[in-house]
């Protein structure tokens, strides 16, 4: 079968590279290079190279698999009509590769670890894909070269799920890992009561167990060290050890390490030894398969939930920030049915928009979706949104149409999947539509002007 697969790769690829959602960059970049390892008749398992072991490569690889696995597994079956699971990873890996154990074992929660906060549950998107690889790198490899990583960015958008993932998957990998997860608040408690001789708390000897002896040392929200010398102090000398010893380090943080200005620089030098990987705001796209991947969860869970599409999309388009919020509005979707008696399904935009006001402020800032760019637009140019949105190929059309579309790219993030599914085109009409846009917005200066009046009219702010 192996052969087969050999023989037949390069019609997998051309296959590949047909297809309309993979796009030609995506192609070029994470397909084309791919080499075949070898495939597992008794497993199914396609192993595919992707070469060299730098971390770029690594990443890139849990990227790729993540990504496009599920492609590169219907082009093999399509074409050689074997079904395989694929495994994209590098040269390295291959070797020290371990079989995966499915469930979570006992000593997860031994650590106090949120068993929702896995990398199954994570969602990936543009904002939080480099975090997302480096933590499944660390997580497979730790004391490897990803040492220590360091992730930031603002509340709410991961920091805390990423690390339990790291550990439950290190903890899956080997149960008897010695893997502390902590908050610098609870670091800098267990230091204090050692130094103090606190009796209900550790001593200097149990202090120094739990922290030098650990196998992977996670510490949350490190900013909180920040003005607490003796905790410093004692980062830096556990931080040395650990580091020596070639056992992972992680840190999350609301700051990048050269932000610490207070801090000691021998401390903030070692912050960026490692990968120091940001999270950003999730774009639309993002917040509607979070809010998606919510409901599967909540439903594993034996709840009975599953959101409207409209207002799914209301929520996520006015909901920008903080991921909590995205959980708390389908939260607040479900109470409301409770207390209704009716099924969550049956909660429509307008019942959702008046229990939803405290999270989302109409009258503090028009938020800005998709149906509000469609009418500013169609109003600066008098004509009918609905006519924007429709077939018609009129020439007074055309150009709200473009200019709607490019804004709701630009101004949204939305992929063009889903702008075509409000315009009744398909993804790569609406492409070469805003590309036309923006070409001629280098060339032509009065539509230039049009458009950042009409952004300045979407988003006064
Ligand atoms: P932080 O530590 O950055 O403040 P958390 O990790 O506590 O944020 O995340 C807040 C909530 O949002 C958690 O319930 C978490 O599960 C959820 N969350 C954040 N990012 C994602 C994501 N990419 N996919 C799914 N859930 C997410
Ligand atoms: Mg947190």
């Amino acid at each position: 079968m192996e052969k087969k697969i050999r023989e037949k790769w390069n019609e997998v690829l051309n296959f590949l590279k047909e297809d309309p959602y993979l796009g030609t960059v995506s192609f070029d970049t994470w397909i084309a290079p791919l080499t075949i390892h070898s495939f597992d008749e008794k497993t199914g398992v396609l192993t595919l190279l992707i070469h060299g072991d730098k971390m770029e490569d690594r990443m890139a690889a849990s990227y790729v698999n993540k990504r496009y696995s599920i492609f590169i597994q219907v082009a093999v079956e399509e074409i050689t009509g074997i079904h395989c699971e694929i495994n994209i990873t590098t040269p390295d890996s291959v070797k020290k590769k371990k079989d995966e154990i499915k469930k979570i074992p006992q000593a997860a929660y031994h650590v106090g670890l949120n068993p929702r906060y896995t990398f199954e549950n994570f969602v990936v998107g543009r904002n939080n894909s480099h975090a997302h690889a480096a933590s499944l790198a660390v997580a497979e490899r730790p004391g490897d070269e990803f040492n220590p990583l360091f992730i930031y960015g603002g509340p709410g958008l991961g920091k805390t799920h990423l690390l339990h993932a790291i550990a439950h998957f290190m903890l899956k990998d080997n149960p008897q890992a010695k893997v502390v997860l902590v908050s610098c608040e609870k670091f800098t408690n267990d230091l204090i009561d050692a130094l103090f001789n606190n009796k209900k708390g550790m001593s200097t000897e149990e202090f120094r167990e739990k922290y030098r002896n650990a196998d992977a040392l996670l510490i949350d929200d490190i900013q909180f060290i920040i003005n607490k010398e003796s905790t410093q102090e004692e980062l830096f000398n556990t931080f040395n050890t650990l580091y020596e010893s070639k056992k992972q380090i992680v840190f999350s943080s609301d700051r990048p390490p050269k932000e610490f200005v207070t801090l000691e620089e021998r401390l903030t030098t070692r912050f960026g030894w490692g990968p120091i990987v940001d999270i950003g705001l999730p774009d639309y796209e993002t917040r509607v398969a979070i809010l998606r991947k919510k409901e599967e969860m909540l439903r594993e869970e034996g709840k009975q939930v599953n959101i409207d599409n409209q207002v799914i999309q209301y929520i996520a388009a006015n909901v920008v920030s903080d991921i909590r919020n995205l959980e708390g509005s389908i939260q607040k979707i479900m109470l409301l049915a409770k207390l209704k008696n009716i099924k969550t399904e049956d909660i429509d935009l307008e019942q959702a928009k008046e229990v939803l006001k405290d999270v989302i402020n109409p009258h503090s800032k028009r938020e800005i979706t998709s149906d509000y760019i469609i009418e500013v637009v169609s109003n600066h140019y008098h004509v009918n949104p609905s006519e924007v949105m429709s077939k018609r190929r009129s020439r007074n059309i055309l150009i709200p149409r473009q200019i709607s579309q490019y804004l709701i790219r630009d101004m949204i993030g939305m992929t063009f999947d889903s702008i075509g599914e409000i315009f009744g085109q398909d993804h790569s009409t609406v492409m070469h539509s805003v590309e036309k846009l923006e070409s001629s917005l280098t060339d032509d200066d009065d539509l230039k002007k049009s458009v950042d009046t009409l952004i300045k009219k979407i988003n006064p702010g």
